[in-house]
């Protein structure tokens, strides 16, 4: 077992930009701190990015776009080189996993096991389809040809969270750049380490210069000036309503740049009293919203549940949450971490009182402080029993270990409180009768539906919300869709005489 603690003291990130193939500071010199929330501490200063710092990248961006050099490269030149950065990805395995633990609070298990190998299947997947997907010709009339052809956007602005660094990044440049367009990735503030790492091992890999670029800064600066950049084609946002409104904002006051958002959930776990196994339903249960500290944007936040089998679900659920082992995410052992930030940290507590003070009955959520590392940002598994689906606690999105619990008499009513929600990103449903899973799924609006299940699923199918849940998808071939633009080339083959 590596010892992660001494790696992490030995560790020396790259927290420059990088721009145009080379990392660089911030123009104006300009700093931001990133905290290890395991303990508090400060891990270093990174480069925040100003406006002319992004106007820098996203030129270079569109430059390299116009050049060709990747834009209209050889497509099995783009496969070779995206290839090899997941192979360098998954090389460097150690060294994401650890910048990623250190950085969010993902425990180092996780980040090993399914961060950094998830993002480089990401990018593995995008790289093998880039060769396999085919382009139409039209029903046009004999006398013409008429293609129609996937063309990159351009220019790509990716804004992303602090919750799954990697994965999201990697579910947003891969496809992006597999279609040929140039890349300007924005991280979170709290979360920029490994997408730095990753830009070198993209310059590594191959990629031309300018074709990825990363400009860590902070959002109302760095984001805001991608949002707002004229040679911009498209953002590609994930993150809170309110920021995925502000970028259709900038968007319209700017070039009217396409924009798609992923903007969380408070997704329904609905369990039906014909649940077959109850012990499966409730680990599956808390672990669709344990996982990660409940930072997660289709973590199944509302459980809600058939009153026949309450109790027991509820106790055995508890009994789950217990059993996590909580600690260090630099502890192998580790299987719940942290929050990742102070201030998520007391966004989360503060929900504790609200649910207190709207009659839910509160098990858990209290602060945690493991010796030696006190300054952490650790919260108990959290379960809210009795809540108001029509409340705050049912409503609002909290982003931590906290499963708000609603009884229902019967199916029809928990249907109806599953989708009332302004959110529709996920939702599960736990019965043994089939058919009825099967109208159940078709009733729920949620842009995945598990049955029996939860929180199982692969880059093969689309991920994305309905209702305020956000617009379009990643994950799947659709998410080229997302990066590419249909072209007609209509061709006059004249009256037939040869
Ligand atoms: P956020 O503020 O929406 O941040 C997402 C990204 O947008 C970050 O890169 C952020 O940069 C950037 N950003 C922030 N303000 C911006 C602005 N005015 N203009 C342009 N870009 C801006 O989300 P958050 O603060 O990290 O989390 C707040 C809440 O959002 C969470 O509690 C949770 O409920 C929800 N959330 C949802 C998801 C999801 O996966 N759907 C993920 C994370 C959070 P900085 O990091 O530098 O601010
Ligand atoms: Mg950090």
């Amino acid at each position: 077992m590596t010892d992660w603690i001494a790696a992490a003291a030995a560790l020396t990130p790259e927290t420059r930009l990088f721009i145009d193939g080379a990392f660089r500071d911030a123009a104006d010199g300009a700093v931001f701190d990133t905290f290890a929330p395991r303990d508090g501490r400060r891990i270093a200063s990174v480069a925040a990015a100003a406006e002319a710092d992004v106007d820098a990248a996203v030129r270079a961006a569109h430059r390299a776009f116009e050049a060709g050099v990747w834009s209209r490269a050889d497509r099995r030149e783009r496969q070779r080189v995206l290839l090899r950065l997941a192979e360098l990805m998954l090389e460097h395995r150690e060294e994401l996993a650890l910048l990623e633990a250190l950085d969010s609070g993902h425990p180092i298990g996780d980040s090993l096991n399914v961060d950094v190998p998830n993002a480089a299947r990401v990018v593995r997947w995008y790289a093998e389809a880039i060769d396999k997907l085919t382009d139409e010709i039209a029903p046009a009339p004999e006398s013409a040809l008429a293609l129609v052809t996937r063309e990159p956007l351009g220019v790509i602005g990716a804004v992303v969270p602090w919750n799954y660094p990697l994965i999201i990044t990697a579910w947003k440049i891969a496809p992006a750049l597999a279609a040929g367009n140039s890349v300007v990735l924005k991280p979170a503030e709290l979360t920029s380490l490994s997408a730095l790492k990753l830009a070198a091992l993209a310059a590594e890999a191959g990629v031309p210069d300018g074709v990825f670029n990363v400009v860590p800064g902070l959002g109302p600066v760095a984001g805001q000036a991608l949002g707002r950049h004229p040679l911009v084609d498209k953002i590609a946002f994930t993150g809170s309503p309110a920021v995925g409104r502000g970028f259709l904002r900038y968007a319209g006051e700017s070039n009217g740049k396409q924009v798609s958002l992923e903007l969380g959930g408070k997704s329904p776990q609905l369990v039906l009293a014909d649940v077959g196994d109850l012990q499966a339903c409730a680990s599956a249960v808390a672990w669709g919203i344990f996982y990660n500290a409940g930072q997660t944007c289709h973590g199944g936040s509302r459980l809600i549940v058939e009153e026949r089998v309450h109790d027991q679900l509820l106790e055995e659920v508890l009994k789950v949450g217990r059993s996590l082992v909580q600690g260090d995410p630099l502890d192998e052992r580790t299987q719940l971490g942290t929050i990742a930030s102070e201030t998520q940290l007391e966004r989360v507590l503060g929900y504790v009182d609200v649910a207190r003070a709207e009659g839910a009955t509160v098990h858990g959520g209290g602060r945690v402080r493991p010796a030696g590392l006190e300054g952490g940002y650790y919260v108990e598994p959290t379960v809210f029993d009795g809540v108001d689906n029509a409340g705050r606690i049912g409503q609002e999105e909290i982003f931590g270990p906290a499963l708000a619990v609603t009884t229902v008499r019967d199916a029809e009513e928990g249907v109806r409180l599953a989708n009332e929600s302004d959110y529709g990103l996920a939702a599960s449903v736990w019965t043994s009768d089939v058919t009825r899973a099967h109208r159940i799924a078709r009733r729920l609006r949620a842009g995945t539906v598990w049955v029996n299940a939860f929180d199982v699923a692969d880059v093969i199918t689309p991920f994305g919300g309905f209702k305020q849940s956000g617009a379009g998808r990643d994950r799947s071939l659709h998410a080229f869709d997302a990066y590419t633009g249909l072209k007609t080339t209509w061709i006059n083959l004249g009256d037939g005489a040869l």
